[in-house]
C-alpha cells in the first residue's frame, strides 16, 4: 500500500486545529519552548518511497521513542530470556513514570519495557564501558539501522542535561530497582544515558523509517535485515499493547497500529495490523500533547489515515 502527499497535506490541514486543544511538555524545562502549534508527518510506503506533509522536517527529541531503540538494541545483544528476566512484557494502565506497580509486583520488576522503570532497567543493559561507551554504542546501532555515519546520530545537549537536572522521579525508580536487585549500576550513569538517548534529535522521516524497518520484520527498505525477525515481532506487539502511555487500549481500538509515542509529540507506527495496511512505517511530530501524554493532533492523524485505508 502507498499513501500519497495530497493524501498527507490533507491530513495536517485537517487535524492542525487540533494542537490548540493540547499543551507541550512542560516538565522537562527545555521542552516548554517548543511551538505547540507545529504538526507534520511522514510514511515510507510499502515500496520504500517517502512522502511527507507539515513540519516533517523539523528537528525535535524522540523522547520515549528511544525506548523502542534500546529495547532492540538489548534484544538483538543479549537475547530476549536475558532482556525479559529483569523487565516484564505487561501493559499497565498507569502513568508512564509511575512507581506504584513497582512496589506491588512480587518479586518486584517493570512490567514492560515501555513504562520509565522498564525503559530505565532496559538503559541499564546496555552493553558497554562507562555512560560515554554504552551511549556511543547505540549511537551506533541507530547509524547502523538507518545506514548513514554515526556523527548523523546527533542529541539535543540543553534538552538532555534539562532533564538530567530534574528527573529526580526517574533517579527515585531507579534507586528503588537498584535496592531491589533488578538493576545494577550506577544510578547517575545510567540516568546520564537515559536522558541522552531521550535527547536524541530526528525528524518525521527518521520516525517513518524507524517504523518501515519494524513493519518489515526488521529490514531496511533495502533488504537488509538489522533487526532479527523476533526480535521485530516482539516490538511490535509490545507497541500495540503499551507505546502509547495509559491510552493504549484506546490507541488499539481507534487506530489499530503498532505505535510508540514520545512527550516531545513524536509518534512512531507500523503499518502492520488488522488493518493491513501493508508494510509502511509512519513518523508523526506534534507537541501539543493530550492529557495521557501523546500528541493530539498527531493522534488524530493517525486515526483519519487508517479509516482511509479500510
Ligand atoms: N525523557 C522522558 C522521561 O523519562 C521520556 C518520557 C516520554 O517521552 O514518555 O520522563
Amino acid at each position: 500500500m502507498n499513501v500519497t502527499q495530497e493524501e498527507l497535506e490533507a491530513l495536517v490541514a485537517e487535524c492542525g486545529p487540533y494542537t490548540v486543544q493540547g499543551q507541550v511538555a512542560t516538565y522537562i524545562p527545555e521542552l516548554a519552548k517548543v511551538d505547540g502549534g507545529l504538526l507534520g508527518i511522514a510514511v515510507c510506503n510499502s515500496d520504500g518511497t517517502f512522502v511527507s506533509a507539515g513540519d516533517a522536517e523539523t528537528l525535535f527529541t524522540v523522547q520515549s521513542v528511544s525506548k523502542i531503540i534500546t529495547l532492540a538494541f538489548v534484544l538483538e545483544t543479549f537475547g530476549e530470556d536475558y532482556v525479559f528476566s529483569r523487565v516484564g512484557m505487561e501493559p499497565t494502565g498507569d502513568a508512564f513514570n509511575s512507581i506504584a506497580k513497582l512496589e506491588e509486583t512480587v518479586p518486584t520488576k517493570p512490567l514492560n519495557p515501555m513504562i520509565n522503570a522498564g525503559a530505565l532497567a532496559v538503559t541499564s543493559m546496555l552493553p558497554g564501558d562507562g555512560a560515554e561507551d554504552k551511549f556511543d554504542r547505540l549511537r551506533g546501532f541507530i547509524a547502523d539501522l538507518l545506514d548513514i555515519e554515526v556523527e548523523m546520530v546527533r542529541f539535543d545537549p540543553e534538552v538532555a542535561r534539562s532533564e538530567y537536572e530534574t528527573t529526580d522521579l526517574n533517579r527515585a525508580l531507579l534507586y528503588f530497582m537498584r535496592h531491589h536487585g533488578v538493576i545494577e549500576g550506577d544510578v547517575e550513569e545510567i540516568i546520564d544515558v537515559y536522558t541522552k538517548q531521550c535527547a536524541i534529535l530526528t525528524n518525521c522521516r527518521g520516525l517513518a523509517m524507524m517504523g518501515k524497518i519494524l513493519s518489515q520484520s526488521g529490514k531496511t527498505p533495502a533488504g537488509r535485515q538489522v533487526i532479527s525477525r523476533r526480535n521485530a515481532r516482539i516490538i511490535r506487539a509490545i507497541m500495540t499493547t503499551c507505546g502509547m502511555y495509559d491510552a493504549s487500549g484506546e490507541f488499539a481500538v481507534q487506530v489499530g497500529l503498532p505505535g510508540k509515542s514520545g512527550v516531545s509529540g513524536a509518534i512512531v507506527a507500523c503499518g502492520r495490523s488488522d488493518y493491513d495496511m501493508g508494510e509502511i512505517g509512519i513518523g508523526v511530530f506534534g507537541p501539543a500533547l493530550d492529557m495521557k501524554g501523546n500528541s493530539i493532533a498527531g493522534t488524530k492523524m493517525l486515526e483519519l489515515l487508517v479509516q482511509r485505508h479500510p
